[in-house]
């Protein structure tokens, strides 16, 4: 049995008065939801505020990011051992990471080897750009980070992955449920080439691009599917806690 597992990125949003208003109100609702895993991921500079606020509570806290050194001379960037004396977990790979900000298959490697080294389980994320598949490329892409994103990872590492196709980030284009669960699967074969058959079964794979409380369903209640990575819903207590609270109740039933 995988434990179902919602995670809100909330990019570059809020200000830390914001991420306060924002946390204040959607605590209430997800302290009672004992069955999901659920994570916070707002900006660098309100990790340590929230910290706080959620202490004590099922809630549990990530970073959007990290660089793979311990500490040095690296200008804005933020080390593994930060992020662990704050939060347990760091989304790593994220699209925008990768093609905004130009970060490659061995980079996000390091960054992952790093966070597992540190403690941190990573959030990994992974999926193909619209032209990849239409090319049909998703699966040629896929297998490659997959391959290159976990090279070289220690054994019995928690690690969590995120399917998030591009083209579904943002767009209010969402996959479809059974498509999106093909494609976990396909994750889930490939990551096993790479942690093991028992080790890629129990790794949480969550899907991500555009998922709000009226499509949260439909990806829940497929078989591949332990959760969601959300993005833009994520930032309106509301909608989260009715994407958390759903995901429960589908995963509880027989
Ligand atoms: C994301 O940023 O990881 C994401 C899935 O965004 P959205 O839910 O807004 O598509």
């Amino acid at each position: 049995m995988r434990r179902p597992f919602i995670a809100g990125n909330w990019k570059m949003n809020t200000t830390v008065e914001e991420a306060v208003t924002l946390v204040s109100t959607m605590t209430g609702d997800l302290r009672s939801e004992t069955g999901v895993d659920i994570v916070l991921c707002p900006p660098f500079v309100s990790l340590y505020k929230i910290r706080e606020m959620i202490a004590g509570t099922n809630i549990g806290l990530g970073a959007q990011n990290m660089y793979f050194k311990d500490k040095g001379a690296f200008t804005g960037e933020v080390s593994p051992l930060m992020i662990k004396a704050l939060c347990q977990y760091v989304i790593l790979g994220h699209s925008e990471r990768r093609h905004i900000f130009g970060e490659t298959d061995a980079l996000v490697n390091e960054k992952v080897k790093a966070a597992l080294s540190a403690g941190l389980t990573p959030i990994f994320c992974i999926g193909e750009t619209l032209e990849e598949n239409d090319a049909g490329r998703m699966g040629e892409v896929i297998t490659r980070q997959v391959k290159e994103g976990l090279k070289g990872i220690p054994a019995g590492k928690e690690i969590v992955i995120a399917y998030e196709p591009i083209w579904a980030i943002g767009t209010g284009r969402a996959a479809a449920g059974a498509q999106a669960d093909e494609t976990i699967g396909l994750i889930r074969t490939e990551a096993a080439g790479v942690l093991g058959r028992e080790a890629a079964g129990s790794t949480r794979i969550l899907y991500g691009g555009s998922v709000t409380a009226a499509n949260i369903a439909e990806f829940i209640g497929q078989p591949q599917i332990d959760g969601a990575l959300v993005g833009g819903a994520s930032l309106k207590a509301s909608e989260f806690s009715s994407i958390v609270k759903q995901t429960g109740a589908i995963k509880a039933a027989p």
